[in-house]
């Protein structure tokens, strides 16, 4: 095998280069390195290599390489991405110009892309249904289709088989739809939809169908049930690109006018001493990557890394957070705290806008496309918090809830609502239930529907405690179950004066289940109101309301509420610590200055306030983009705050020169 020096690609043209057409060879790096490899990986290298030509210190590295496999929109990013590292650490942070790199980086994916095109021509190639027609009646594939069963197991067995069999079949690999699937042009669930099956679909109200649909794309939907059942994901699509988008967006809208309070990086370090413990799971290390971190190896602060994860995983490290840079005051952050993301945010550009916009526009785009993103449904076991394990417990099903044991001990009473709200008909049919009526196989959900319900704490001497606990979630609301009310029923009930049934729990068995949770599907437009009001403390419910609605408000920990923000987020998407860190100093003001609302000073005590209070308080400008300007002109108590913190959105309303 014949070898060449990485250089002689990079110097001469394209016609004068010695190694033949498609020939396989080994490539000499800057550094020395070798790699194996063939002429048109070459020739993708280099039209990515146009940092080098500018840069010229900076050498071309085996990292610099689009190496073996499919060429995917990803690698070429990481490639591009590990060039522009390399320039930093070559020429050092200030020495050069980053913007002129990321336009370098800019052109050189324009360079791959238009001249690709041109001189690949030839072999550019179809897909025909003739492909598809060869893969539907590939036996492999045609016998697991003969073992599907309607049952969720059986769905997702047969799934991962065919999988198996698309990803890894060296007969399929000439078929274009499966070399496009292999280098991560097409999504597997859809395929999977067209070649296997249909599965599980919801309702409207994200209820999921008792049966799933076991027709397949390829085949057509032949059974009006199912077409039918298919039938509403599209209109779910319709629904959710009118109000549901708007809502979403608007949050979006409301997010921004609060985060960019937030405004400048500063390059350097404000050698804040604060460091914050976080416990490293899995999901977080992948957000935190970049942070500025205390090496338990080396005693040193530095930016936590990939290659870091054997040091970090299962301890809890030390890490400088964005809301805790001694710059905070001003509105500023640091690039240490801030943490290497630092290196992508451009000249001038301000911190907030730049995090409201990264953490909402993937929720917002989720929305929209309900339609590939709820293609594969399933249903989300609820989530109990640690507080709320004090009253309820997870049942053996997903679906259902049980009492804590604790509670009968205590003496605590569970308080049902006996009236209907506006959200819920709570427990008002309760009263119409007959004994004869409670049989197995009865529909539960007809009977109650609570989206939150009351334990009664007695304390001595005193009237007893009430903790409010939300049991459903979204469109999902829980009824009671079967025995509960067998249990209800046999007990008798009054209504008390304060429109709740006051339920004694001595004769109730703790190891049976109280409440049932229907099958529904967690959609994207409750996630979404779930991260609103979380970030900007919307409701007023009671400060002893323990459960999921979570809000800033509720948190003296910013750290805790920083973790639970982000365990709400990445359920559904990807979401880096520094842009939460930064939302949430946006709704920070001093704990113990109670009419302050500016950003808290450096090292002080802090709390989270609600949003309105921000921009009521703040500088007007942004008041003025949202709501209730005219409001805000007329009320004697505006004029009589003088100190207010500057805002972006101020030469808009108040032009200066
Ligand atoms: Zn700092």
């Amino acid at each position: 095998m014949r070898s060449f020096h990485v250089r002689e690609f990079f110097e001469t043209p394209r016609q004068q280069w010695r190694c033949l057409y498609n020939e396989r060879f080994m490539l000499e790096f800057d550094n020395g390195e070798k790699l194996e490899t063939i002429t048109a990986r070459v020739e993708v290298d280099r039209k990515l290599w146009m940092a080098h030509e500018y840069f010229d210190r900076l050498p071309i590295l085996p990292g610099h390489h689009i190496g073996p496999g499919p060429l995917s929109n990803k690698r070429i990013q990481d490639v591009t991405s590990v060039i522009t590292e390399d320039v930093d650490t070559i020429y050092g942070r200030g020495n050069y110009d980053r913007e002129y790199l990321w336009l370098l980086t800019y052109r050189a994916f324009n360079r791959l892309y238009n001249e690709a095109v041109v001189e690949y021509s030839e072999y550019v190639r179809s897909v025909n249904s003739f492909d598809m027609c060869r893969l539907y009646e590939y036996p492999p594939l045609k016998a697991i289709r003969q073992q599907l069963r309607p049952t969720d197991k059986s769905m997702a067995d047969c799934g991962k088989a065919t999988l198996e069999i698309l990803m890894t079949d060296p007969a399929l690999r000439r078929n274009p739809i499966v070399s496009d699937l292999r280098a991560g042009l097409v999504k597997s669930e859809q395929l999977l939809q067209v070649l296997l099956v249909r599965g599980n679909n919801t309702d409207i109200d994200s209820h999921i169908y008792n049966r799933p649909i076991m027709g397949n794309y390829y085949a057509g939907i032949t059974d009006p049930a199912e077409a039918a059942m298919d039938s509403t994901l599209a209109a779910k699509a319709i629904i959710f690109q009118g109000q549901p988008l708007e809502q979403t967006e608007y949050a979006n809208r409301k997010l921004q006018f609060s985060s960019q309070r937030v405004d400048l990086l500063v390059m350097g370090d404000c050698r804040t001493p604060h460091l914050s413990s976080i416990p490293i799971t899995k999901t977080r290390f992948r957000d935190m990557e970049g942070l500025t971190f205390l090496n338990p190896a080396t005693g040193k602060q530095e930016p936590l890394r990939k290659h870091h994860w054997e040091l970090v995983k299962d301890t809890t490290i030390q890490v400088r957070l964005a809301f805790d840079c001694h710059f905070r005051e001003k509105g500023c952050i640091c690039s240490t705290c801030y943490g290497l993301l630092a290196n992508n945010i451009p000249y001038g550009a301000n911190l907030g806008h730049i995090a409201s916009v990264l953490t909402q526009s993937e929720v917002s785009q989720r929305v929209l496309k309900v339609k590939h993103s709820e293609a594969s449904t399933e249903v989300k076991p609820i989530t109990i918090t640690a507080e709320q394990r004090r009253y309820i417990l997870p049942g053996k099903l997903p679906t259902q809830i049980r009492l804590n044991d604790e509670l009968k001990k205590r003496g605590i009473k569970l308080l049902l609502k006996a009236v209907a709200t506006q959200q819920s008909f709570n427990g008002s049919k309760l009263p119409i239930v007959k004994k004869s009526d409670l049989v197995e196989g009865l529909s539960m959900a007809k009977y109650s529907q609570f989206m939150q319900v009351t334990f009664d704490v007695p304390t001595q001497n005193r009237q007893p405690m009430r903790y409010h606990i939300t049991i459903g979630k979204g469109a999902r609301m829980a009824s009671l179950s079967l025995d509960f009310l067998r249990y209800f029923v046999k007990e008798g009930f009054t209504i008390q004066h304060d429109g709740n049934y006051h339920i004694s729990l001595d004769g109730w068995d703790f190891s049976k289940p109280v409440f049932e949770l229907p099958n529904k599907h967690a959609n994207m437009k409750d996630f979404a109101g779930e991260v609103e009001t979380f970030i900007r403390s919307t409701r007023d419910d009671s400060a002893r309301h323990l459960g999921p609605l979570r809000q800033l408000k509720q948190y003296d920990d910013p750290v805790e509420a920083l973790l639970d923000l982000h365990e709400l987020m990445t359920q559904e998407v990807d979401a880096p610590f520094t842009h939460l860190a930064v939302v949430m100093l946006s709704l920070m003001v001093e704990r113990d200055n109670p009419n302050n609302f500016n950003l808290p000073r450096a090292g002080v005590p802090v709390r989270f306030a609600k949003y309105d209070q921000i921009l009521n308080n703040g500088s007007l400008g942004p008041l003025f983009a949202y709501q209730g300007g005219k409001k805000a002109l007329e009320s004697i108590s505006q004029y009589l705050r003088k100190d207010r913190q500057a805002h972006l959105m101020d030469p808009v309303l108040c032009p200066v020169g």
